[in-house]
């Protein structure tokens, strides 16, 4: 096992895996901005290290600094996070040329599943339903047209580089392709440096389902079921829970088997996410993320097991602690993501928070990295907490959520607190009826936004 890990990341990401670190009895190193020098993961870990000026450019991506503070330090190996350099494979091949471990997968499986051609590619041959559509990529206009007739509109016009949302283009009608063709490619190009793109079937009424799973490099694989994380708004998750609310035991173990079978084949280490649209029974593949979730708190609520443990446990060489037959659903887990944004629109809200008090009580758990007087820079992402609830079965989690919201207390910067406090009003919530649309319609209903 390792002595020391560093943690390249920030905000609740990093106290997260600071916290398993500590319970491991392994010592921890902070990187940080200068604009993060006063941030609570700094202040959480055993040690710190300045790795540059605020832009995330010249400090959380940048991997020279990063690597210099492993060397500085000794750290044996670096957990990545999310976001930032969690799903680069350069980075990932330097580390390891460095003799530093990464917590998480190969360099290779991280750039098959980053290309979201070839990662379709890849789990078509590993027996994973796909959505239909064009074989690869679509490299002129007049093809897009001809593939758009095919499969019928409406289709969804996707850069292979994108992610988070970015790069995606719906086309409802042959009139619309060439927008959206060249608006995907522009996207592309501008934001991931690659204007390759692929066409999809726009399915209309999906619900977003994601299956947990882990390997541990040496052919052996689990899953840990699913989240539901349908309620989106711009193709970005705000509320996700586990288990999904429609999905159906049987459901579960066949596409869940299907996934952990084909990491397995693969020899994948860590843990992965391997997404779907579900509609009408039916299980499609959109993308695998090969990094630990933001929302991976809701398969931790009902599985009881600490999947950043895991992580660090399989890199280090070890066996995952549990087989697939130990795993048992306890109850549900639904997380909200707090973000210092203004409603309607979202507008970032950046600022000092002026009083901060987290919920607690029975089945409740606040991620985040706020304290009192902590200023919130603007450079990053605007994620300040993640509120998981956790409940005997949905309806209590619900209430439980409620609750929960009703003792959160953030002043001084807006939040997104208030939207979820709406939605806990609406009937839909309650019986779990929506599918990746209903949250933009709300929204267009409720804000005209
Ligand atoms: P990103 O990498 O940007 O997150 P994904 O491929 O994971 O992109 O898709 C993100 C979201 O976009 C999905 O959760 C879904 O809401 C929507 N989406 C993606 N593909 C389709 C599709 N074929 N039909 C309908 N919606 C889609």
């Amino acid at each position: 096992m390792f002595d020391k890990i560093l943690i390249a990341n920030r905000g609740e990401i990093a106290l997260r895996v600071i916290r398993a670190c500590r319970e491991m009895g392994i010592k921890s190193v902070a990187v940080h901005s200068t604009a993060d020098a006063d941030a609570m993961h700094v202040r959480m870990a055993d040690e710190s290290v300045c790795i540059g000026p605020a832009a995330g450019t010249d400090s959380y991506l940048c991997i020279p600094a990063i690597i210099s503070a492993c060397e500085i330090t000794g750290a044996q190996a670096i957990h990545p996070g999310y976001g930032f350099l969690s799903e680069n494979a350069r980075f990932v091949q330097i580390v390891e040329d460095h003799d530093i471990t990464f917590i998480g997968p190969t360099a290779e499986h991280i750039r098959v599943m980053g290309d979201k051609i070839t990662a379709k590619d890849t789990m078509k041959d590993l027996g994973v339903p796909c959505v239909p559509g064009s074989d690869g990529g679509v490299p002129t206009l007049e093809d897009a047209k001809r593939i758009g007739d095919e499969i019928g509109y409406p289709v969804i016009i996707k850069a292979t580089a994108g992610g988070g949302g970015r790069g995606m283009k719906v086309a409802k009608s042959a009139d619309e392709m060439e927008q959206a063709f060249m608006t995907a490619r522009a996207e592309g190009k501008a934001a991931f440096g690659n204007d390759e793109v692929y066409i999809e079937k726009y399915l209309t009424t999906p619900r977003h389902i994601e299956i947990q799973v882990f390997g541990d490099g040496k052919g052996k694989a689990v899953h840990l079921g699913e989240r539901d994380c349908s309620l989106q708004r711009r193709h970005q998750k705000v509320f996700e829970e586990a288990p999904g609310p429609c999905i159906t035991e049987e459901e579960r173990a066949r596409i869940g088997k299907i996934c952990a079978d084909a990491v397995a084949k693969i020899n994948y280490i860590g843990a992965g996410t391997i997404e779907f649209l579900y509609e009408k029974g039916e299980f499609y593949f959109i993308e695998m993320n090969t990094r630990l979730q933001v929302e991976h708190p809701v398969t931790e609520g009902i599985f009881g097991v600490d999947l950043v443990r895991e992580q660090i446990r399989v890199a280090s060489g070890l066996p995952l602690s549990f087989e697939q037959d130990d795993l048992e659903i306890n109850g549900h887990a639904i997380e909200v993501r707090i973000n210092a944004e203004r409603l309607p629109n979202f507008a970032p809200c950046p600022g000092k928070v002026t009083a901060y008090h987290a919920p607690g009580g029975l089945g409740v758990r606040m991620d985040s990295a706020l304290y009192n007087g902590y200023s919130i820079p603007p450079y990053y992402d605007s994620l300040i907490g993640k509120l998981i609830v956790h409940g005997r079965d949905r309806t209590e989690a619900l209430a439980r959520l409620e609750r929960a919201l009703s003792e959160l207390i953030v002043d001084g910067v807006d939040t997104t607190v208030p939207l979820f406090n709406q939605l806990l009003a609406e009937d839909d919530i309650h019986s779990g009826d929506y599918n990746i649309h209903w949250l933009e319609k709300w929204l267009e209903e409720t804000y005209g936004a």
